[in-house]
């Protein structure tokens, strides 16, 4: 188990004015019901969280859990539905008002305590909690790196033995192929400098103002804007090719924060087995609710957010290549990738990956750089 050494993370961190930012960046949007009630309906999610809770109630009966981020309360209902003696539901934003109203209309008052604070700034005292349950996934699990904040609470206050719900999560990068998309958002890009020419000639012509030494800064920012961007998309088994590549499995009963905080360098590999054109790429998560060595799960539960798992909110993110790669079968598509947090923004991610085919000498793609906003 990780110790209090290893909680440094950037994230909850910082003067009032820091806290401020990231409230307007991060937190607002989580304070309204209409954010918290999309989440509510996506069903694969809530049924792998009440199947994960209520075909395991043997460990929650009689136990102490701590949800981090309780949102609507919905987590902590359950666990208190299915027998915990004391339930912690820890939210930031005004939404704790909210779950308080709906923990005392479901008759639960007395065993869920809602806590409006921070799970930094959560203080439990002497308690110890046996399971901490979360729902903290962002796209390509890692944006919004709410993960620091669910480790930060587990390194304090998770019994030895315990064990976190989920309990393991595996970040996937698969070849897609889905040419009438990838071609629509390279026509937004040449349709935007088109518009730029325009303007560049009318402010010359109307307003005799020489803007065409902005003409490439321009174009890179609308080029990181239309192609080096990922993008939210719904894919379908027909976009998947070959089999997605494994770049990351956490224990989060036992990783430190620095390792859930990015995906450093790795190899993947994607065998395709068909003639096909290459797109670029997605990525996309699962999440084990498996328990731990001290506390096992009697029916495990996966939560799929991948093409083959139906839909989700997370959908999947799409990396387009600026150009596409044709591939005949027995093609090896494989480079490298790095997933890391911005510099500016620390809840937002940066994704690097090299694409090589075959053994051609030469990557196809040296540096792709692509921005998770
Ligand atoms: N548990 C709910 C909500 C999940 S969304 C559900 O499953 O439906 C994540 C919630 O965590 C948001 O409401 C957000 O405001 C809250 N949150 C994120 N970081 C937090 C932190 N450090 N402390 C407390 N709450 C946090």
């Amino acid at each position: 188990m990780a110790s209090f050494a290893e909680d440094e993370s950037p994230i909850m961190k910082g003067d009032a004015a820091a806290k401020a930012s990231d409230y307007a960046n991060y937190f607002c949007s989580y304070a309204e019901l209409y954010h918290q009630k999309q989440m509510l309906m996506d069903h694969n999610r809530m049924r792998a969280y009440h199947d994960s809770i209520m075909l395991n109630k043997s460990l929650f009966e009689g136990k102490t859990i701590l949800d981090v981020g309780t949102g609507s309360g919905v987590l902590a209902i359950w666990a208190a539905q299915a027998g915990a003696a004391k339930v912690y539901a820890v939210e930031f934003t005004d939404m704790a008002l909210h779950a308080k109203a709906l923990v005392e209309k479901n008759n639960l008052t007395g065993v869920v305590e809602v806590i409006q604070t921070s799970a930094e700034d959560l203080d439990l005292g002497d308690v110890r909690v046996d399971i901490i349950i979360s729902e903290w996934m962002g796209y390509f699990l890692l944006r919004e790196s709410m993960v620091d904040s669910v480790l930060r609470a587990r390194n304090r206050w998770l019994k030895p033995g315990g064990t976190l719900f989920p309990s393991h999560a595996t970040m996937l990068w698969g070849a897609i192929t889905y040419e009438e998309d990838r071609v629509d958002k390279q026509d937004e890009y040449t349709s935007s400098m088109r518009d730029w020419d325009i303007f560049v000639k009318e402010m010359a012509d109307t307003y005799k103002v020489d803007m065409s030494v902005l003409d490439k800064h321009y174009e890179r920012e609308q080029r990181e804007y239309y192609i080096y961007s990922s993008l939210w998309t719904e894919l379908g088994m027909q976009h998947v090719v070959g089999q997605p590549a494994v770049v990351r499995r956490l224990d989060l009963n036992t990783c430190t924060i620095a390792e859930a905080a990015n995906v450093p360098k790795v190899d993947w590999s994607v065998q395709v087995d068909f003639n096909t054109r290459v797109s670029g790429f997605a990525g996309w998560f699962t999440v084990d609710f498996a328990g731990s060595e001290g506390t096992p799960v009697k029916q495990r539960v996966v939560l799929s957010t991948g093409p083959e798992g139906g839909r989700t909110h997370w959908g999947q993110q799409v990396f387009y290549l600026p150009e596409p790669i044709d591939c005949v079968p027995n093609t090896r598509l494989h480079g490298e990738l790095v997933m890391d947090r911005q510099t500016k923004n620390k809840r937002l991610y940066t994704v690097t990956a090299s694409i090589n085919v075959d053994d051609e000498p030469e990557p196809r793609f040296a540096e792709a750089k692509y921005e998770m906003p």
